[in-house]
């Protein structure tokens, strides 16, 4: 059984894990990054980085790449579920990054996660290193991996997801079942005559769910949640579907709607999970970053804005407090992303059910507040954590 030595090891090569390891680096600070995979592969089809996220990074120096990868979504639209008819709309491409001071992206996740791993390098990710054991020692801590190597770490994030590990040993806090469900798929423009506007971001909202989808390259990605079923059978994500399952729960809705969900084969059912706070998210010498310390429902398309915010905060606490500073820079980065990333969970939580609505006077009063949604989104695509970092913390969040 070998040990080696290293200072900062980061736990996962996800959007989380590299995006911290590259913000190190750019302070000054080398980390190693362990992956339980043998290769760096993203589930899941595409992701929308809003300006929170492609602010930072921009500043990791990644901004043309990723831009040149991403489509601009050209407005965010609201409709009815049935008739289809545009209930709200605000621009996005140039107007949202003239306000916002960064850009929107809809991106493919392996696009987003090739660009992170290249400017990485190779040479500090090791892959196929599934952690199972963390032991606190005086000055660190010590990793056990599946394989049966051992490192001694000076410090450890915990960037390993919404199952983490590293979390197992610093807090008991499990994910809770939101009693939704989704599906997803990526459908290719030309198979969708019958939708308008594929290039905007676009919320279908109706009795007991929704449908969210973004352009993506040639395709468009979409998410379709439901409410149920009550009780998800285990605590993974996913589960198979019964045929015609996701068709059958949309019988009435738009055609547009309907075509596209019929346009590709029917993916598992993904059971919506979210992390209730953890009542700590360091201890000792082990931290938490991303979905492993606050993971949200996608309501918001916020998981990994949130996570590449908590990268940029890390990095900087830790650079600032120094070798030796580890527990105080946990603190002060706790206090600075907990009552953020925690009001973003919650928005993301009651936002479901307001999409779900029936038709009627409570449909009508979210249909108005929608039309004025510009200033209700601003306070968390807005959020600039290098700003916050400078600000008393009462101020910080917004
Ligand atoms: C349906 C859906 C749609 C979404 N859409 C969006 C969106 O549009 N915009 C947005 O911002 N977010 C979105 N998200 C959320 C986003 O995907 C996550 O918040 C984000 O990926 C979190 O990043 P992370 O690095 O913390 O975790 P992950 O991306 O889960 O990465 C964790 C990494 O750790 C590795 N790992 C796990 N355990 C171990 C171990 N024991 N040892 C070593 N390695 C390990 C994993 O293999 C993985 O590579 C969506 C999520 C879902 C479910």
């Amino acid at each position: 059984m070998a040990t080696t030595d290293v200072d900062i090891a980061v736990i996962g090569g996800g959007i989380g894990g590299l995006t911290l390891a590259l913000a190190l680096r750019q302070r000054g600070l080398e980390a190693e990054v362990f992956e339980q995979a043998d290769a760096l592969r993203e589930v899941g089809a595409a992701v929308a980085i809003a300006a929170n996220g492609s602010r930072i990074l921009q500043r990791l120096g990644l901004g043309d790449e990723l831009a040149a990868a991403s489509v601009v979504p050209t407005s965010l639209q609201y409709r009815h579920w049935r008739s289809g008819a545009v209930v709200a709309e605000h621009p996005v491409g140039e107007a949202y990054a003239r306000r916002f001071g960064a850009p929107f992206w809809g991106i493919h996740r392996a696009s987003l996660q090739r660009t992170l791993s290249e400017a990485w390098g190779v040479e500090r990710l090791h892959l196929g290193r599934c952690l199972v054991g963390v032991s606190d020692r005086a000055d660190g801590v010590v990793l056990t991996f599946r394989d049966g190597r051992t490192v001694h770490a000076r410090t450890v994030v915990g960037a390993d997801g919404v199952h983490s590990r590293v979390r197992r040993h610093v807090d008991d806090s499990a994910p809770v079942y939101s009693g939704t469900s989704g599906f997803r798929g990526m459908a290719p423009i030309e198979a969708l005559p019958s939708l308008p506007s594929p290039s905007a971001v676009q919320f279908w909202m109706g009795p007991g769910g929704h449908v969210l989808h973004y352009q993506v390259g040639e395709s468009v990605n979409y998410l379709a949640v439901l409410d149920g079923p009550r009780r998800w059978p285990h605590q993974a994500g996913l589960t198979d579907a019964g045929p015609g399952e996701l068709i059958g729960a949309f019988a009435g809705w738009h055609g547009a709607v309907r075509d596209m969900l019929e346009a590709v084969p029917q993916s598992p059912r993904w059971g919506l999970f979210t992390l209730p706070s953890p009542l700590r998210w360091s201890r000792g010498r082990s931290v938490l970053l991303g979905d492993a310390a606050h993971a949200m429902l996608p309501h918001h398309g916020q998981g990994a804005n949130q996570t590449i915010e908590d990268a940029a905060v890390l990095a900087r606490c830790i650079a600032d407090a120094g070798p030796e500073g580890y527990e105080s820079a946990f603190g002060r980065y706790e206090r600075l992303r907990r009552s953020r990333t925690r009001a973003v969970q919650r928005a993301s939580w009651d936002t479901s059910p307001v999409l779900h609505l029936p038709d009627g006077p409570a449909a009508d009063v979210r249909d108005e507040r929608l039309r004025g949604l510009d200033g209700w989104l601003g306070w968390i695509h807005g959020h600039d954590p290098d700003r916050a970092i400078a600000l008393p913390l009462a101020d910080a969040h917004h």
